[in-house]
């Protein structure tokens, strides 16, 4: 134990995450129930264990990562900050441009960061199951890992489209002891309600939660696990801001730009949210910062949602949350940036956005691959389609930096590798991709099934 110790303490991994909920300009807008009543710390409980529960209302700026959390964050942490000196030179830009390597993870992206610690606060509560949902297969594929790590049973309700293109991530979970099935399947009400209503439906993420949280309220043994959107996978992601922070500073440097593609957030306010905290502190070299959340052009929910009361799920199962959405019944078309289909985005990241203190920018799918491929052949690293978001824009701000010449930091979050969308960038190559646009008419159709109360 006391050898280990030592060795934590020389890979430098946090010792507790930051919590932007102690430094919103407001408090944050509770959970509420389809009545339009505020849900109860007991209600979560029925799918969540105390401590997460606990985390998701927490407005403590700090608290502590457990010992054996951070024990199994050594396989792969710190994650290596890394400047793109070719991506750099190649644009003839004065910019620097850094980024945060998370797809050295063992499942690939950044979502372990929270999978660890949610496996192991389930554990130390006595649970023996957990179900969740995947899409792209990522968060699956973590939570698998954790599981494994802990002891746990998971099962797992991937999105039928991602099921049926993605068989080498199922693997992956299968591989780590989870069940894997393809949503909506016939194994709970809500699956068989939609499947009776739509049988040749893709899927969406919406769907696949409904049917992980019903089979999770369903069962004492079993809890329910979600990999973004909610404040204490937020709160797990801040570890990568929190180490890009420290590694910055041993070369005296701060970002000027901090940019992450945003699915439900929580890789977002990962990054970005420590260095918000040092704005909210009055740090002076935070005072001009820029935090850039890059969403899919085809479900973009901050740039052309609307700000109110949703459901997380498709089935209206999760209490509601006031954030930007697209309505919880919208399915998007079929992007290959799986991890960014989500039709809301957390409120934690939402109420910043209506606070006009963190941007966002909508990208077309061929814009963000054209970024991908560039930077794999500059920089050797193969990006997932979700990263290739944030590489976009990164080259995009660099690229201002060029006319301007301005010597800005700029820091974006490689959330993951692309080794399981091989598929995707050869329909890239095959000319076979196309770029979807706003769906207007679907929006509108969803928004106008937003839940209506009091
Ligand atoms: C899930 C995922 C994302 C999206 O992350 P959010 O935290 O939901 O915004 C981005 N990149 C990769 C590689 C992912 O797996």
């Amino acid at each position: 134990m006391e050898s280990t110790r030592i060795l934590l303490e020389a890979h430098e991994i946090p010792t507790h995450w930051y919590n932007i909920a102690a430094d919103l300009p407001a408090p944050p807008s509770p959970p509420l129930l389809s009545d339009g009543s505020v849900a109860r710390p007991e209600q979560l409980g029925a799918i969540f264990p105390p401590a997460i529960v606990e985390q998701e209302m927490s407005a403590e700026r700090w608290i502590e990562i457990p010992y054996e959390v951070r024990e199994i964050f050594r396989l792969w942490r710190p994650a290596p900050l890394v400047r793109a000196v070719r991506l750099e030179n190649a644009l003839g830009t004065p910019a620097k441009i850094f980024f945060k390597y998370e797809g050295i993870s063992p499942a690939g992206s950044h979502k372990p960061n929270s999978a660890v610690p949610q496996a192991y606060y389930n554990r130390e509560a006595g649970i023996k199951r957990l179900t969740t949902e995947t899409g792209a297969g990522q968060w699956g594929s973590s939570l698998a890992l954790a599981g494994q790590m802990f002891g746990l049973e998971v099962r797992i309700y991937m999105v039928k489209v991602s099921y049926e293109q993605k068989p080498y991530r199922r693997m992956m979970m299968q591989t780590w002891g989870a069940e894997v099935f393809s949503s909506p399947s016939s194994l709970t009400e809500s699956g068989r309600k939609i499947l009776a209503e739509m049988p040749d439906t893709p899927g969406s993420l919406g769907i696949a939660i409904s049917e992980a949280v019903e089979e999770a309220a369903g069962r004492a043994d079993t809890n329910y696990a979600l990999g973004s959107v909610l404040n204490h996978v937020v709160l797990h992601q801040s570890i990568i801001g929190l180490e890009a922070k420290k590694q910055l500073d041993k070369i005296g440097l701060y970002p000027d730009m901090v940019i992450a593609p945003c699915g439900g957030g929580s890789s977002f306010g990962g990054i970005a949210f420590p260095f918000l905290g040092d704005k909210a502190a009055g740090d002076k070299r935070a005072a001009n910062l820029r935090a850039i959340a890059v969403e899919p052009s085809s479900c973009p929910s901050l740039t052309r949602g609307r700000y109110t009361y949703d459901f997380g799920d498709a089935s209206g199962f999760t209490p509601m949350m006031k954030m930007y959405t697209l309505g919880h019944d919208f399915v998007p078309a079929g992007i290959h940036a799986g991890g960014l289909r989500y039709h809301g985005a957390s409120q934690l990241v939402s109420q910043l956005y209506q606070a006009g203190l963190i941007e966002a920018v909508a990208v077309p799918q061929l814009a963000t691959f054209d970024a991908g491929v560039q930077f794999a052949r500059l920089e050797g690293i193969i990006p997932a389609p979700e990263s290739c978001h944030a590489i976009r824009t990164a080259i995009d701000e660099a690229l201002k930096c060029k006319e301007s010449g301005e010597e800005k930091v700029i820091l974006f979050n490689l959330t993951g590798h692309g080794h399981f969308d091989m598929s995707s960038f050869e329909r890239y190559f095959s000319g076979r991709l196309e770029d979807y646009e706003y769906p207007a008419e679907e929006v509108e159709k969803s928004l106008a099934k937003l839940p209506k109360f009091g």
